[in-house]
């Protein structure tokens, strides 16, 4: 070993190399340096330094350099609003406005008509109050910033009522009591974990509490002996003491989708109706816009948020104000929404329109995976609809030698990267969260993953 690790070339040797010199007509000379000392790091840590083409190595490791560490990835696990890796893609008319709006100026705070100053939320103010029924909308970062806003311009210094079922966790550091308590606010806890009623409500409210907060549990089922009274009869009675009922809906379906599993999920509109002074979503779960927090609801409560501090520091910026525009102007035609919005068709597509792209996809790929279609399940993500299990065709690959985690390696760190998920010892990619445009890339990065699969389980082990 020691011997070997003597015989490592320097980099000033490595750079004399005319195939590597030829890098340098390519890249910055630091970055083809950098490149020339990754390869004899992972030489000096690997135990076969035989034959090792430093040339190809050196390239390999300078294009990995390169590229943007936030790039694209093909979703081939199945998970429609998959929060990791970025939740929902976006239409086509959304990408084009992010572009139009991002490579100028715009109208972002100005008024054309009256040649002022605007405000940047009033370019959905309109579309989102009339899609959802409500009087009034304000926009901000995500729905997490929405609630924070909410409770702080609403919450008051009596105490915020929510029942003991609804102190969920949203996920990784979300927690609806940590949040509540980070913005000042006093949490009073009512009901049980399993059964609230309205007359918990009313408790509370005699007891000196100054809002009643509404949590739609978006990413588990209850069921059982359980109750809870309904939005509308909570709203109503926060309406009737005279204090602010603020409901986080999460999820932010917009459209009825009958006839699909999803057709339980409320949407935002019946959230409105049901009378909460502010009702919160998300942009970019079943809505399938940009990254966004929607506030909807009664004229005075939207105003108060609009002009409380925090407003300023949770703001949305311009692309995801021009994403949300055009993705909400695609719902005034509802046929055209469901087709165009991309996270619409793929919780809508049918198990034919499923089962036809894998099938053109399996043919496409080297017998030596053993590849197949199987009956599977796609889910939905994002914390949305989380007893919802959508009826899939898979494409599955035997892992040969690599193993399934070996393989599903190999397809991460692929050109493009790919994320599959296991089944098993197989492992299975789902076509409802692909692209017709991703087949074909797909199937040549599977490919190349089986151009020796010995060697490639070799250099991983
Ligand atoms: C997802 C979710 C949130 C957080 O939404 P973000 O837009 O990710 O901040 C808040 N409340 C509920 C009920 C949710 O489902």
């Amino acid at each position: 070993m020691t011997d070997t690790r003597r015989n490592l070339p320097s980099i000033e040797r490595l750079l004399t190399d005319p195939d590597i010199a030829a890098l340098l007509d390519r890249a910055p000379r630091e970055e083809v340096v950098q490149a020339a000392r990754e390869a004899v790091a992972a030489a000096r840590s690997s135990r076969d330094l035989e034959d090792r083409n430093w040339a190809s190595e050196v390239a390999d490791r300078l294009a990995a350099r390169g590229r943007s560490s936030l790039r694209p990835v093909i979703n081939a696990t199945g998970v429609v609003l998959h929060t990791n890796l970025g939740r929902a893609p976006l239409a086509d008319a959304a990408l084009r406005a992010m572009h139009e709006i991002g490579r100028g100026y715009s109208t972002l705070e100005y008024d054309l008509d009256a040649g002022i100053r605007g405000h940047r939320s009033d370019h959905v103010r309109e579309l989102a109050s009339r899609l959802t029924g409500a009087e009034d909308a304000l926009v901000v970062n995500n729905a997490a910033a929405a609630l924070v806003l909410a409770l702080a311009a609403l919450g008051g210094s009596g105490g915020v009522a929510i029942s003991r079922g609804e102190l969920i966790e949203i996920g990784g550091s979300f927690r609806i009591p940590d949040i509540l308590r980070a913005t000042g606010a006093r949490l009073t806890e009512i009901g049980t974990t399993n059964r609230t009623h309205l007359d918990d409500y009313a408790k509370a409210l005699d007891a000196g509490a100054s809002c009643v907060l509404v949590v739609h549990r978006s990413n588990f089922v209850q069921s059982g002996y359980v109750h809870a009274p309904s939005p509308t009869d909570v709203a109503k009675l926060a309406r009737q003491r005279s204090v602010p009922c603020i409901h986080d809906l999460g999820s932010g379906l917009l459209l009825e989708l009958e006839g699909s599993p999803l057709a339980d999920e409320p949407t935002l509109g019946e959230a409105v109706a049901a009378g909460a002074d502010i009702v919160i979503a998300s942009g970019d779960k079943l809505l399938g816009g940009p990254q966004a927090g929607i506030m909807v609801g009664r004229r005075d409560a939207v105003a108060a948020c609009r002009s409380h501090p925090l407003a300023r520091a949770v703001r949305s910026d311009k692309f995801t104000l021009a994403a949300l525009e055009a993705t909400l102007r695609l719902y005034q035609e509802p046929d055209r929404a469901r087709r165009e919005i991309p996270v619409l068709a793929m919780l809508t597509a049918t198990p034919a329109a499923v089962a036809a792209r894998a099938q053109r996809l399996v043919v496409q790929l080297p017998a030596e995976f053993d590849p197949r279609t199987e009956d599977g399940t796609s889910a939905v993500g994002g914390g949305a609809a989380p007893a919802v299990n959508l009826p899939t065709t898979l494409v599955t690959l035997a892992p040969g030698p690599l193993g399934v985690q070996g393989l599903l390696l190999r397809l991460r760190l692929g050109e493009p990267a790919i994320v599959a998920r296991a089944e098993g010892d197989r492992v299975a990619l789902d076509p409802r969260t692909m692209t017709e445009e991703d087949l074909v890339p797909t199937a040549r990065a599977i490919i190349n993953v089986g151009v020796d699969p010995a060697a490639e389980a070799d250099e991983l082990s």
